[in-house]
């Protein structure tokens, strides 16, 4: 058991780092082990100087205590790397073989990657663990105590960071046939946990912080009383473990309601929490329930600077926070909301942002020498950074310097589009029943299961390297446009020649679908190096909204008529909607969201109408990031809703019945958003299901969804390149559920990211697929 000889808790710390590397070290590392350029012994020493270089970096930085660098590499994921260290998966009995590793997140030709889906509402993707029903868990410390021992022999003391057994078996699913749920295994899972905690504790560590943030969600299945209570009495069962470290809980991504006395309940030496409100919904409350709650003898670890968005804090504001938690006499330590994992490294990095606006920034280096100086400031002795005081006055003065700066600014504001806004009044409704659209588009002349992709195509070298010359200054806009029309003419070709029935350009013009927008409208500010890791070594860049938002002059319209002019099939011109827009950009914290959202719905419906007048008669508004941004919390969900259904709608408000609006959706969780998706009232809706073996499609009954609809088929997500029988047999499962002229056949979501060698034979089979059951319905 603990005894008040060990090392105490670290004031300032952070709940988690970017790991993907200052300049995607590991990105590189990983992509060269899979396309076998380095073997795993090259790749191990890649991942292990970025380790070492990032607690150095720490360290510099002022996190100086043991314990207070978080150790939480991952390779891939950390739910895929905690459900290995408890044995939920993985056939290697130490968890730490990379081949088994990677074979889980990606697939191998023979073997389906586990499903992905999206972490809480953050644009980070986690692999879903499967919980096979009679097979035991197992305690496999080995990887987390390598990293140990590694920090160690380079002189860092770090605390090891895994997801806790209640979120671990939350975010879990039962594999196929299984017939338990995996949270009802909780009991046997806090076992495999000691046994990681008893053998952290043999080698000598002293403190282990354990995520819990399901605690700050309601779960369909479970109340968040019921799930509070089980949880407590995991974790009171958990720390009665004799031989353990100290524990530090964490609960980010919001605020705990029945969680926070269950969990203080059970005792662990600290609890983190989520205190940074932002532009997130925390609800008001939570700071008056965390003041009035009994802490005991645990240390709260509050997490007052901003995991999640990029502005610089309110120093001034939060010491104020800081100390009336402090009074009582209740021990305060200070960190971060959440993990660092979805902001950059370093603002410092950038050097084309604006300079007022860079002033306003904090990413993870700036933020952690936020959580120093506030640490330093609650408590005048410090934690013996090498000045504290002079540390402490420069990021006080910086932090005083972005508050005025940016309440000031003449930038943020833009009296023409708050005119416009209010001006628009309380239609949201489209010009014509679903009924009389139907009608209306058939002269669209589409077969039945018209077949489509999602928008984008591989984009090629070629592109990419176009794209890098333009920015660079070494070829001209001319020359530019020129590639890329080279690439649309060969992307219609390829679709025309496969058998598409609705033709896409492609989308080689835009380095990513929310950055481009951003890069086109007024309100927002681009980075160089502002990567966040999105998927296993996928990273995207969002962009910086911090203005009011329109459109200075038309975006796709020139695309999306070139290719046009090409074929004679009908063309589908693409967007990124308004809540896409928002959800994966930083956004501005001073105005509601609400407002934000109906802003670029406004902007991107000047795009819809000058497509629809250019003849584009099809037209895509994407949506992936519908669901989420969905609140955790059940009570404020009726809310988003609404505002983020008005502003899709907003975008496609003028345009003609004939006109027809698809929108794409990037989960297989339709069910809790499926009203919200039928009242965005697109006339097509595309969705990915392939790796979740179509599960949605239970949720598509007609009583509630009428719309066509094209559940994905061929999952983009893996190297894999799907049969035609498997293909076949997912459009067959379709059609048991969807009115055959309701269905549309298309990939999960768009192909960028693939190379041509697998898009061009898994759309071949795809269409292929397609032809045998249209065959099957039309005898
Ligand atoms: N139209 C986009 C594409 O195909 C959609 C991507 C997405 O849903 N994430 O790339
Ligand atoms: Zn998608």
């Amino acid at each position: 058991m603990t005894t008040s000889s060990q090392t105490p808790f670290p004031h300032a710390t952070v709940t988690g780092l970017p790991r993907i590397g200052p300049r995607r070290e590991l990105k590189r590392a990983l992509e060269a082990l899979w396309a076998g350029t380095i073997d795993e012994s090259e790749y191990a020493e890649a991942a292990h100087s970025l380790r070492l270089s990032s607690y150095d970096r720490q360290r510099d930085l002022g996190l100086v205590a043991d314990y207070a660098i978080p150790g939480d590499f991952s390779a891939y994921d950390q739910v895929l790397d905690a459900a290995l260290a408890a044995g939920l998966v993985g056939e290697d009995t130490t968890g730490t073989d990379l081949g088994e590793y990677f074979a889980l997140a990606r697939g191998t030709v023979d073997r389906a990657p586990l499903e992905m889906t999206k972490w809480f509402d953050t644009n980070y993707h986690y692999l879903v663990p499967e919980v096979v029903d009679d097979r035991p868990f197992t305690a496999r410390p080995q990887r987390i105590l390598e990293l140990v021992d590694e920090a160690r022999q380079a002189g860092h003391t770090i605390r090891p960071v895994l997801l806790g057994p209640v979120t671990l078996l939350a975010l879990s699913k039962p594999a196929e046939g299984a017939g338990r749920q995996p949270l009802d295994r909780l009991d046997e899972l806090v076992d495999t946990y000691a046994e990681l905690l008893t053998a952290l504790h043999a080698a000598g560590v002293e403190w282990v912080q354990l995520d819990e943030p399901t605690l700050v969600t309601d779960l369909d299945a479970v109340s968040d009383e019921e799930l509070a209570q089980r949880a407590g009495q995991a974790h009171a069962r958990l720390l009665a473990t004799a031989d353990r470290p100290q524990v530090l809980i964490t609960a980010p991504y919001g605020s705990l309601r029945a969680g926070l006395d269950a969990l203080l309940g059970a005792g662990p030496e600290a609890l983190g929490v989520d205190l940074s409100a932002a532009t997130r919904t925390i609800d008001p409350e939570w700071l008056g329930r965390l003041k009035a709650a009994d802490f005991g003898g645990t240390r709260l670890v509050a997490g007052v600077i901003d995991g999640r968005n990029i502005w610089a804090a309110d120093l001034e504001a939060e010491l104020a926070v800081l100390t009336s938690l402090q009074s009582g006499g209740r021990e305060v330590s200070v960190s971060t909301s959440t993990s660092l994992l979805h902001v950059p490294y370093t603002v410092s990095a950038e050097k084309r942002l604006p300079v007022d606006v860079a002033g306003w920034l904090s990413f993870a280096e700036e933020k952690v020498t936020e959580v120093e100086a506030l640490a330093a400031a609650l408590d005048a002795h410090g934690e013996g950074a090498a000045d504290p005081v002079s540390v402490r006055e420069a990021a006080f003065s910086r932090s005083a310097r972005a508050v005025r700066t940016r309440a000031e600014s003449d930038r943020v504001v833009d009296e023409q589009v708050r005119a416009r806004v209010a001006a628009i009044g309380e239609r949201r409704t489209r010009v014509g029943s679903v009924e009389e659209r139907r009608e209306a588009q058939e002269s669209l002349g589409l077969p039945l299961l018209p077949t489509t992709t999602i928008g984008s195509f591989p984009q090629t070298p070629e592109v990419r390297q176009a794209r890098a010359a333009l920015r660079g200054g070494r070829i001209s806009e001319d020359e530019y446009t020129e590639t890329m029309r080279a690439e649309i003419a060969q992307v219609v070709k390829l679709q025309e020649e496969l058998g598409f029935d609705v033709i896409v350009h492609g989308e080689p013009e835009r380095n990513d679908m929310v950055q481009y927008f951003a890069e086109n409208l007024a309100g927002f500010a681009v980075t160089d190096h502002g990567w966040v890791q999105s998927y296993g070594s996928r990273c995207t860049r969002p962009p910086i909204l911090f203005g009011d938002v329109h459109r200075p002059e038309p975006i796709t319209v020139p695309w999306s008529t070139y290719a046009a002019s090409l074929t004679d099939k009908p063309v589908k011109g693409m967007l990124t909607g308004p809540v896409t827009i928002l959800s994966w950009s930083f956004v501005r914290d001073d105005v509601p969201l609400s407002t934000v959202a109906e802003q670029i719905g406004l902007a991107l419906s000047d795009e819809v109408a000058e497509l629809e007048s250019a003849g584009v008669r099809i037209i895509q508004i994407d949506e992936p990031a519908l669901r989420e941004l969905l609140p955790l919390r059940a009570d404020n969900r009726a809310d988003y809703i609404a505002w983020a259904v008005d502003a899709f709608r907003l975008s496609s408000i003028s345009v003609d019945p004939g006109t027809q609006i698809h929108t794409h959706l990037c989960y297989s969780e339709f069910g809790q958003v499926i009203a919200a998706i039928d009242a965005l009232d697109a006339d097509v809706t595309s969705i990915e299901a392939a790796r979740s073996r179509m599960e949605l499609l239970a949720s598509l009954d007609p009583e509630e969804f009428d719309r066509s609809v094209g559940p994905g088929v061929y999952d983009i997500h893996s190297p894999r390149v799907p049969t035609v029988e498997e293909l076949t047999g997912l459009l067959e499962a379709a059609i048991t559920h969807v009115p055959r002229e309701s269905l549309w056949v298309n990939p999960d979501c768009g192909l960028k990211t693939r190379k041509y060698e697998e898009v061009r034979p898994a759309l071949a089979n795809l269409v292929e697929a397609r032809n045998e059951v249209r065959a099957k319905l039309t005898v």
